[in-house]
């Protein structure tokens, strides 16, 4: 094939479900050939499409397309500062539409590219959701019926407490935002891995996300107390703004630690990887700035005893999950892959989406990432750019802002 060249790029912002999901498409001066990334930041999405169409297009119209190392770095150092979730996933969005190409053009599925298959599935987990303990014990039932092996415990739809009249968690109150008491959460959690462990034993691998949300203290508390229910892992336990503090805990507990789902840049997980702080590294791929720097990721990773599990979230879109079982598949040092889940609706929007069958995820074998995309479905979703001006917002019982 002669040299071929990137003839136009187009970002698309649809909105099929809860959240805006942006896409990528690079076309290239092959006909029919392109290839489609996951550039998905939901709440800044018009920042992350003008970086890449008043930004980027103009630098790489005509660019080889087989030179995605290059691509990347070019992209990366061309404002001079670098780094932040609304540049890496415009990055992203290039990038993985560029092993797409590369896929397409070799007639191999990208994760042949990145050293081929090391399994022919990604163990999943999936969430069992609820706001009393009999209705997580329902959906974890059902995930167990489905032949899950992994299930993650969440209390409350928002990921706070139960709900109830003193805390409204997961009701939006206007600017109040949601009500998270820290000393309930504890309480309430502890009482819910007690009552899963009693009513399905070991039937299950159990996992919880503590969303970063946690003050240090009680990170390390909550890790010690989570020892006698021998979790899988336990994530996000700590900001990334207080990762430092993973020292002090990890000589006081024995608990698995996952950690990563809002690392932007390399030394937020460096420092975790090289002294064996965590288990997991569990980055979202598109914020970091796509499959280029994910498989480095897993494979400094791997140096060091460390598995991946890439954050699978509802805000990901289709492509990005499938990029995300390509590098589960193709990564030595995998250890599990998060699973939200594809709705109908982005199942008719992209054809080819990887497979889920009982307690692990399936890509098919068809050339680069074997996914495409509906654009005239896609334009019966659009954008919405108001319901998420201010989509995170917690805070303490006595009104103080929290992270979320
Ligand atoms: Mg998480």
């Amino acid at each position: 094939m002669s040299r071929v060249t990137i003839r136009d790029i187009k970002t698309f912002i649809l909105k099929p479900g809860s959240v805006n999901l942006i896409v990528v498409k690079v076309e290239t001066s092959e006909p029919g050939l392109y290839g489609l990334g996951c550039a998905t930041f939901a709440y800044r999405s018009l920042a992350v499409k003008s970086v890449i169409e008043d930004y980027f297009k103009p630098v790489l119209i005509g660019r080889d397309v087989v030179h995605i190392e290059d691509t990347w770095h070019l992209l990366n150092y061309s404002a001079y500062w670098r780094s932040g979730p609304i540049e890496q996933n415009a990055i992203s969005g290039i990038d993985i539409a560029l092993w797409d190409i590369k896929g397409k053009m070799a007639k191999m599925p990208v994760y042949a590219l990145l050293g081929g298959k090391c399994r022919e599935y990604a163990t999943t987990y999936r969430y069992a959701d609820g706001d009393t303990f009999d209705e997580i014990g329902e959906e974890f039932q059902k995930l167990l019926d489905a032949g899950n092996t992994h299930i993650r415990i969440r209390i409350g739809k928002a990921r706070g407490s139960f709900g109830g009249e003193e805390l409204p968690v997961g009701k939006y109150q206007g600017q109040e935002g949601l009500k998270y008491n820290p000393a309930l959460y504890l309480e309430q959690l502890i009482a819910v891995m007690k009552f899963i462990r009693r009513e399905f034993g070991t039937k299950a691998e159990l996992l919880h996300d503590t969303h970063e949300r946690l003050d240090p203290q009680d990170a390390m508390r909550l890790a010690r107390e989570m020892e006698q229910f021998n979790l899988f892992f336990l994530e996000d336990i700590l900001s990334p703004e207080q990762g430092s503090w993973y020292q002090i805990i990890r000589r006081q507990v024995t608990t698995p630690l996952a950690m990563g789902e809002l690392f932007v840049n390399p030394k937020e997980w460096d420092y975790l990887i090289a002294d064996r702080l965590i288990d997991y590294i569990r980055v979202h791929i598109t914020a970091i700035g796509g499959i280029t720097p994910a498989k480095k990721l897993a494979n400094f990773a791997e140096v060091f005893g460390i598995k991946t599990a890439w954050h699978g979230p509802t805000d990901v879109t289709p492509i990005g999950h499938t990029a995300n079982v390509h590098l589960s598949l193709s990564c030595i040092n995998f250890g599990i892959q998060e699973w939200a889940g594809i709705s109908k609706i982005e199942e008719e929007l992209f054809p080819g989406c990887p497979e889920i069958r009982k307690n692990g995820v399936y890509a098919n074998d068809k050339p680069g990432l074997g996914i495409d995309f509906n654009e005239k479905l896609a334009a019966k979703y659009p954008a919405d750019n108001e319901t998420w001006l201010n989509r995170w917002q917690m805070r303490l019982p006595d009104g103080t802002i929290h992270a979320p």
